[in-house]
């Protein structure tokens, strides 16, 4: 059995328009990169992050507080040193924190023999979600750890599924350069939704799923409508409305607020519109004068992948 491995951890996007706090979707180009090692010492040390500037301490860092969970549920008597490659700029919306998390989780399961499911490496990986934003949600590091896109058909007990993904389906996501804390943009939502707009949220969650399934395009594009969360929640993102047009005009299939912001991820049929939609976007944003990233990705089906 290895010693040593490294992974790349992908970028996810949750609160897929209908599915806020239940559907996400894993990327394949975006991601960082983690090596993880197993040590005689116990516990978890973290040796190195490159990239980001983030606490090294174990309890501080989602990836330390994740491992320590899949530590405690274990009977490995060792400990793990881990390095952090991050490319994925924390609260950009795309599962920074999830990324960490899920890859420390992986690794040290793939390096003890793969003794935990996904629903429990899930469930380890919640726990660094919980540091980084105060609420144990699955929809990042669901998508992050089965690959593909994931429902999160209940909390409790936790029960995760994972959704085909249709072959020529592109995400093209932008983030913008500005801070919006999850906090923030958790603290403006309301508790409450009216029946009406319950009816047109789950007819939209079953449309999606539907779509994906029978890989019915225009049905995606139908479904991915989002009457309650994006209202409230597009005011914090500048010209959310604009980027959100003039994707559609590109030629996307939907188009919808990443994870709680400030990133924007529209969906596509194939790589051309994708790229498209891509531009559509930077034009907005160069208009705007804000700084950001552009990324255009097929759906990562796989989940954490082993480099070496
Ligand atoms: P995103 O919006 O990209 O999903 P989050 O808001 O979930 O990002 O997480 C970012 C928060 O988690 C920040 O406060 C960051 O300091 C904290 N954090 C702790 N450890 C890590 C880590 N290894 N990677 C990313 N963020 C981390």
């Amino acid at each position: 059995m290895k010693n040593e491995i490294k992974v790349f951890c992908p970028a996810t996007i949750a609160n897929i328009s209908c599915g806020f706090d239940v559907l996400g979707v894993a990327l394949d180009n975006v991601g960082d990169e983690m090596v993880v090692k197993k040590t005689s010492k116990k516990g978890i040390t973290i040796t190195k992050i490159e990239g980001q500037n983030l606490p090294l301490q174990t309890h501080k860092n989602v990836a330390g507080v994740a491992g320590l969970a899949l530590l405690s549920a274990s009977d490995y008597e060792g400990g793990f040193e881990i390095e952090i490659y991050k490319k994925i700029k924390a609260g950009s919306g795309i599962g920074s924190s999830a990324a960490s998390s899920t890859g420390a989780v992986c690794a040290m399961n793939k390096l003890l023999g793969e003794p935990f499911s996904n629903l429990e490496l899930v469930q380890f990986a919640m726990k660094g979600e919980e540091l980084a934003s105060g609420v144990q949600h699955a929809d990042n590091v669901a998508p992050a750890i089965y690959g593909g896109f994931t429902l999160v058909r209940s909390y409790s007990p936790l029960d995760i599924i994972k959704i085909n993904t249709p072959k020529k389906l592109y995400a093209t996501v932008i983030h913008p350069q500005i801070e919006i804390k999850t906090s923030d943009s958790r603290k403006i939502l309301k508790t409450t939704i009216s029946l009406a707009d319950g009816i047109k949220q789950w007819g939209n969650v079953g449309g999606l799923i539907a779509g994906l399934y029978t890989e019915d395009y225009d049905l995606i594009s139908r479904s991915l409508e989002d009457h309650i969360i994006e209202p409230i929640r597009s005011i914090l993102i500048p010209a959310f409305d604009n980027v959100k047009s003039a994707s559609l005009n590109a030629g996307a299939l939907g188009c919808g607020i990443s994870g709680s912001g400030p990133s924007i991820y529209a969906l596509s049929k194939g790589k051309e519109t994708a790229e498209k939609v891509a531009q559509a976007m930077q034009n907005i944003y160069n208009k705007v004068g804000i700084p950001y990233d552009i990324h255009v990705s097929t759906v990562n089906t796989e989940g954490i992948k082993t480099i070496s």
